[in-house]
């Protein structure tokens, strides 16, 4: 099984690299990612939404050009373990998900996805043999259409000093940045 232009063997070193080690969420990842793509026009470019913050958005950024900072990997806070893939004018892509209708029969995946094992039970050369072995058939894949509001890109309007921490933020999120609206997640800061 090949993942993007490597081998299996190949994605799980690049995993290892990148994201400290050979998480199985990042594996299933790029498995994921290699569907999309195989069901999607070659050669053209799509924007990305991550439906959980957890290893999926690793494995989009490494077999993909969409990273958090370019704009172009949108993720969303849902814990699903879901992406898709869109072009980015009309919208128009493929998502897809780990289906837990389809984990019966690779019970190590299934016990990693439902975390029904501590941690230190979990044997990880069984669960990538079955991650290697699985495939493409734990997962779903859906045709989608996203929201015109989702498309179009909001401004946040000219960039202005906050009148409380004198740093610059973008006008259209209020009267003073979100960070003294309450959102700041410092008990304190202190100036060095
Ligand atoms: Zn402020």
């Amino acid at each position: 099984m090949n993942i993007g232009s490597h081998t299996f063997d190949e994605f799980v070193s690049i995993v290892k690299s990148f994201h400290g080690h050979a998480a199985p969420g990042v594996l299933i990842g790029g498995i994921m990612v290699d569907m999309a793509l195989k069901n999607l026009p070659e050669g053209k470019f799509f924007d990305a939404v991550c439906e959980t913050t957890k290893c999926l958005p690793d494995a989009i950024q490494l077999l993909t050009p969409n990273t958090i900072g370019n704009g172009w990997l949108k993720i969303l806070n849902f814990g699903r373990y879901a992406l898709s893939l869109y072009e980015k004018h009309n919208g128009a892509g493929v998502r897809v998900f780990l289906d837990p209708k389809k984990l019966e029969d690779w019970p190590e995946i299934k016990a990693w996805f439902f975390k029904l094992k501590p941690k230190i039970e979990q044997d990880s050369q069984l669960l990538q043999d079955q991650i290697r072995e699985a495939g493409t058939r734990p997962f779903t894949i859906q045709g989608i259409q996203l929201k015109p509001e989702f498309i179009t890109k909001k401004s946040r309007g000219s960039i202005v000093v906050c009148p409380m921490c004198l740093e610059a933020y973008p006008i259209n999120d209020g009267a003073i940045c979100r960070a003294c609206q309450g959102e700041d997640p410092y008990v304190e800061h202190e100036v060095y």
